[in-house]
């Protein structure tokens, strides 16, 4: 599966710490992050992502992008409700996208938590097939 992972500079020791803690689930996919929240990850733990631009400089929209053509399978944008964003337009394009696609998307860690059970329980393999379906209406 493609994970995206986003965080908010506050969530960021959040996300470090929930990424450490599912490394052997998540080492399995391909992952992908904004600029700093992959960085940060990357130091704490041994994975390999794939990182964008960071957040406000046009990272969300780069994973918007994979989003609009049904590469993604799940975000897991770990958002800081209490702090005024100076990209929060690209946040809810991200956001709205999600729900245009039907991505799973958690915007904090207990949804979080729930999806990668999930993940690990082999829930997202109807994913496996909406992309096996794009990609026959792709071809015609
Ligand atoms: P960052 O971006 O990972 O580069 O900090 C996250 C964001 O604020 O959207």
């Amino acid at each position: 599966m493609n994970i995206a992972f986003i965080a908010h500079d506050k969530k960021k020791e959040d996300i470090v710490q929930f990424v450490s803690a599912y490394n052997h689930l998540f080492e399995k996919h391909e992952l992908y992050s904004t600029g700093t929240t992959g960085k940060r990850i990357m130091e704490a733990t041994n994975l390999s992502i794939h990182r964008f631009q960071s957040g406000p400089l046009g990272g969300d929209q780069q994973i918007g992008a994979l989003i609009a053509t049904n590469k993604m399978d799940l975000v897991l944008f770990f958002k800081d409700p209490l702090t005024a964003q100076p990209h929060e337009p690209d946040i809810s394009a991200l956001i709205r996208l999600c729900d245009v696609y039907s991505i799973p998307l958690a915007t904090n860690m207990a949804t979080a938590e729930v999806l990668v059970r999930g993940l690990n329980r082999g829930d997202f393999q109807w994913r496996e097939i909406v992309r096996g379906e794009r990609r026959m209406i792709d071809n015609e």
